[in-house]
Formats: C-alpha cells, structure tokens, sequence
C-alpha cells in the first residue's frame, strides 16, 4: 500500500508556512456566505471568540439543486472584506477550475471539497497555484485515494498541501458520517502535511463538536475547523451543526485547553 507515492509524501517535517505562521489553526464561520450582514456578523464573532481564521463558502456542492447554491463571485468579494474587517485571513471553497483564478485572488487557502476530492483536472490546477490548499477527505475515500488526490497537487507544484478529515459515510444514520480519528493519526504517521479535523461535517449535530474536536486533537491534529452561525436558526446550510456564537466560545476554548494539555504529553 501507498507504494505508487512519491517521496513528497513522506515525513519527517515539512515546511508548515502553508499554516500561516500558526502552531494550531482554528478555523471557522458560516457554512455559506449569505449576506454582507451575516459574514461580516460572523466574521466579528469569530475574531471575538478566539479563531485564527474565517470559512465560508461562495459556491455551495448541494445535493439538491434546489438547494441554496451560494453566492458565488460577489460572495467571495463578501467574505474577503468581512476577513479584513476583523483581521481574519479566510478560506473559502473552489468548485470548478474556471473559478480557480478568482478564488485565489480573495481567499488565503482554497478548500476543495469532498465531493471534488477527486476532480482530477481541478487538482491539476490546484498544483499550479502558490496558495495552500486544504484538501478535504471524499464521501467513501480510502486514506490512499487520498493520499494519491494530495499527490496530484504536490506533483504538480504545489507543496502547501493540507489534509481535512470531514468524516466518511457508513451504515451509520443517526451521525451525518463517520469522524475517522484513526485515520488522522495515520495520516500524521504516514505523511509530513498537515491534518485539519471538520467534526462539522463529520457529526452533522452541533452538541458533538466539542467532544470530537477534543478527541482529534489528543489523536494529532493540526487544526479544526467549525461551522458556525450568528443566526443558526435562519441558516440557509447546515443549520444543524451550526454552533451559536455561544457555542463557539465555549468549543475554542475547551480545544485551546487541551491543545495545552496535549502539548505537556
Ligand atoms: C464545506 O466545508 O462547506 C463542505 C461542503 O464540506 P464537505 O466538502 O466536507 O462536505
Ligand atoms: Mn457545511
């Protein structure tokens, strides 16, 4: 297994520029960008809360083509002045390679996501760029298939890859997916690049993102990233797992904490 990878792969020790000079990166905010009001509400809640960076999608993969589909360009230009605003550097979704140029011009990480995990002329592009990008692990990816998608971006050019475990489907129905957190110890394990945790989309119920934040960090992680709300209520996405500013006080401070606790092991 993993033997068709090349040595890019391999630790010990990357160079982590890629993490913006952080040791352990919270990212979060609202699933979609959905209004001037709402990224900007959220982009201030975040800051005031303790996060090092603000998420928030500009093109949304729904199932349903009914569903919200994002805000798309202006959206981006959205979260890039709500992220100035409060100081934040933002990460934000690229659906398709014809969006590359923009997304990269206004986010400071690209996120491709699960179900573009293996978009493979996206991937090529994603190689050329000079941004980091944040690949997320695909609905039913095996750690390879992975590995082999983040190989498509480092082979290209690009070495500022990091990984997002998000949960991957299983028999499951009462968790929105299964949180791999022996997949993010592999991958520690396995590769040098960095590991960020989603238990967002991993659990899909926000009363479980405090616990599975603070089950990856003790399992290696290098960051996590949050769904968030000012209004979850009156979200137009992920309404579910979309914690409170409340909440989110509370999650990056108990993840603060036992990042500390891990960091005396
Ligand atoms: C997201 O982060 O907004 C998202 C759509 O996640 P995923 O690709 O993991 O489903
Ligand atoms: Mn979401």
């Amino acid at each position: 297994m993993f033997e068709n990878l090349n040595l890019s792969l391999k630790p010990p020790g990357r160079e982590t520029s890629h993490f913006l000079g952080k040791d352990f990166l919270i990212i979060a905010g609202p699933c979609s960008i959905e209004s001037e009001e709402q990224i900007f509400e959220a982009a201030a809640l975040v800051a005031r809360a303790g996060g090092d960076m603000l998420r928030g999608g500009a093109f949304k993969p729904r199932t349903s083509p009914y569903s919200f589909q994002g805000l798309g360009l202006p959206g981006l230009k959205l979260l890039k002045e709500a992220g100035d605003a409060y100081g934040l550097p933002t990460i934000t979704e690229v659906m398709d390679t014809r969006d590359l140029e923009a997304v990269e011009r206004s986010a400071d990480i690209i996120q491709i996501g699960a179900r573009n995990m293996q978009n493979f002329a996206l991937l090529k592009e994603a190689g050329k760029i000079r941004k980091p990008v944040l690949l997320k692990r695909g609905l039913c990816a095996t750690l390879e298939e992975w590995l082999c998608s983040a190989e498509y971006i480092l082979s290209g050019g690009n070495s500022r890859v990091i990984l997002c475990e998000r949960g991957i489907r299983s028999f499951d129905t009462y968790l929105r997916n299964s949180f791999d957190i022996g997949g993010i110890s592999a991958l520690k394990e396995l590769t040098g690049l960095p590991v960020i945790a989603d238990p967002s989309h991993a659990c899909g119920r926000k009363t479980l993102i405090t616990p599975l934040s603070m089950s990856a960090v003790m399992g290696g992680c290098d960051g996590i990233m949050i769904e968030m709300h000012p209004h979850p209520e009156a979200a137009l996405s992920d309404a579910g797992q979309a914690l409170t500013p409340g909440e989110l006080k509370i999650a990056i401070h108990k993840i603060r904490q036992t990042v500390s606790f891990r960091n005396t092991l």
